[in-house]
């Protein structure tokens, strides 16, 4: 499996329009592109395989705690309520995530975008949601890049989330003013401080339960600060849905 992987991996940019077209008619799987794919480009074999985050995470950080709320959740509470995310990040979901993010493969948030919305519809349906809103990007980081990985994700988690009878999909309410320098390029220790005061809220969120839509929760130091800004702007309930979730190193 991981020769497979690594193999896909380095696939060059013009293979790659073949596993895209491949993705699309729903025909080879994503990963090892031998086996029958689920219309979200996978196999049952490679989605087996991926490392799911265990039930037994903590319900508001999402780190392993036995499935209670964890020790550091319990002494200093962060200002999100509760932490979904959909695997860890490991081996291959991280080089997935990388290769999204950076590569040019646009079609994994329809895979991602997927997962996500059928874990959200398993664990949260007792939790109402108004509104999804995407990790804000800054204008000119988005330029750069092109697209708004967590906004590409948020739409297709949208479409196919049964709770979007009453969940929106909101990525004009809140704003990214700060151009600092990417969570990833700093030390730990120095994230909180690169993040601080870095989002604004546009519009009347006032009462509003919400999701935010990331792709890897680390610290959790920007979904932390766009919780703090979005509860001080008025909403009541702010959750955390990623698509992976860094263990810290042991
Ligand atoms: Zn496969
Ligand atoms: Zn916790």
């Amino acid at each position: 499996m991981r020769q497979i992987i690594n193999n896909w991996l380095k696939i060059s940019h013009l293979s790659n329009l073949k596993l895209f077209s491949a993705l699309f008619l729903g025909s080879n799987c994503f990963l090892c592109t031998a086996s029958q794919a689920k219309n979200h480009g996978l196999c049952e074999a490679c989605l087996n395989d991926l490392p799911w985050l265990p039930d037994s995470s903590c319900p508001q950080c999402g780190l392993n705690s036995g499935g209670q709320i964890c020790g550091n959740c319990i002494s200093s509470p962060p200002d999100f309520d509760v932490t979904h995310a959909v695997f860890l990040y490991e081996y291959p979901v991280d080089a997935m995530i990388l290769r999204y993010k950076y590569g040019d493969t646009l079609s994994l948030s329809q895979t991602f975008g997927q997962l996500m919305s059928e874990k959200i519809d398993v664990t949260n349906t007792s939790n109402p949601i108004d509104l999804i809103i995407p990790m804000p990007m800054h204008p000119k980081r988005l330029k750069e890049r092109g697209f708004n990985q967590a906004l590409e994700i948020a739409r297709v988690l949208n479409q196919y989330l049964t709770l979007k009878n009453t969940a929106k999909l909101d990525y004009k309410s809140v704003i990214r003013q700060t151009l600092t320098p990417p969570q990833a390029s700093l030390p730990l220790k120095d994230r909180v401080k690169n993040i601080k005061g870095a989002f604004k809220v546009n519009a009347d969120i006032s009462g509003k339960r919400i999701a935010i839509v990331d792709d890897v929760m680390t610290t959790g130091a920007s979904l932390n600060e766009l919780a703090k800004t979005l509860k001080q702007a008025g909403a009541t309930h702010v959750e955390c849905w990623v698509i992976a979730r860094t263990l810290p190193h042991k």
